[in-house]
């Protein structure tokens, strides 16, 4: 048996640093429980996972900055209702997935931005596109605080602002967006596209079809959104997107290693 290393100088040095970011964005305990009051979706974690989550808001509005526009002021209250929905997913990933951005963005409403296509004829078709949200690569979240500050209510549809948009950050962090978020090796990644790639394929058959599925239709889009709106659904409906697609549901399962249809 060989004894367990003392921990190195980097390791006590980030240990430190950690501490240090800790104390400085100590979450008041009354903050706390109105936060976990209104998700009613976080009311499922035990004693340790709240504990968790917790400590990674405090590191996740250390590490982040918040900007409001449009005349809107982010107050403390608003910056942990995005950390604590923005953190859940990650709660035993840690917020490496989340290292390649600092800023968010807050808009007082949704954000209607223009847009253009072209079709296969050549031709360039203008509109407007409501976001609630938006993650880019490299670059920083919007949010509308009207769609964040509803979460609860949205909740009821499986619909989720701010995990769809933070689990587009943990896809891009394998490089792009693609629905394949990062796999610890090639068997990994084999085998979530042999899991993902059918279950997006069947889901768009039934969207196509007009058949109802407890995931947002807006998953037909591409596999990216598939993967952000089944992993809303995966933290805000478990149970029932455990019942509707059991293999999709395992593999979100041993992706973010929770359980929360176990839990529910
Ligand atoms: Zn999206």
């Amino acid at each position: 048996m060989t004894a367990p290393r003392p921990p190195s100088l980097r390791q006590r040095w980030q240990a430190w640093r950690e501490g240090r970011a800790l104390a400085r964005r100590t979450i008041p305990d009354d903050l706390w429980r109105l936060t976990l009051a209104r998700l009613p979706f976080l009311r499922r974690l035990g004693p340790d996972d709240e504990a968790t989550l917790r400590r990674l808001c405090s590191l996740f509005l250390d590490q982040k900055e918040f900007h409001g526009v449009g005349g809107l002021e982010v107050t403390d209250d608003m910056a942990l209702a995005v950390a604590a929905q923005a953190c859940l997913p990650v709660l035993h990933l840690g917020l490496g997935g989340y290292a390649g951005f600092v800023g968010i963005v807050m808009h007082p409403d949704e954000v209607v931005a223009r847009r253009s296509h072209e079709d296969d004829d050549g031709i360039v078709h203008e509109y407007d596109e409501e976001l609630s949200g938006e993650a880019m690569e490299g670059g920083p979240v919007m949010l509308s605080w009207a769609d964040v500050r509803d979460a609860a209510e949205a909740a009821e549809w499986s619909y989720n602002v701010v995990i769809h948009e933070f689990a587009h950050v943990l896809d891009m962090a394998a490089g792009g967006a693609d629905g394949i978020p990062p796999q610890p090796d090639a068997a990994a990644r084999a085998h979530w596209i042999s899991v993902f790639d059918p279950a997006y394929e069947s889901f768009c058959d039934i969207v196509d079809a007009g058949g109802y599925t407890v995931v947002d239709p807006y998953g037909a889009e591409a596999p990216e959104e598939f993967f952000a709106v089944a992993s809303e659904a995966f933290f805000v409906a478990p149970r029932e997107l455990h019942d509707e697609r059991p293999a999709l549901y395992a593999l979100l399962a041993g992706y973010f290693r929770q359980d929360p249809a176990g839990a529910a």
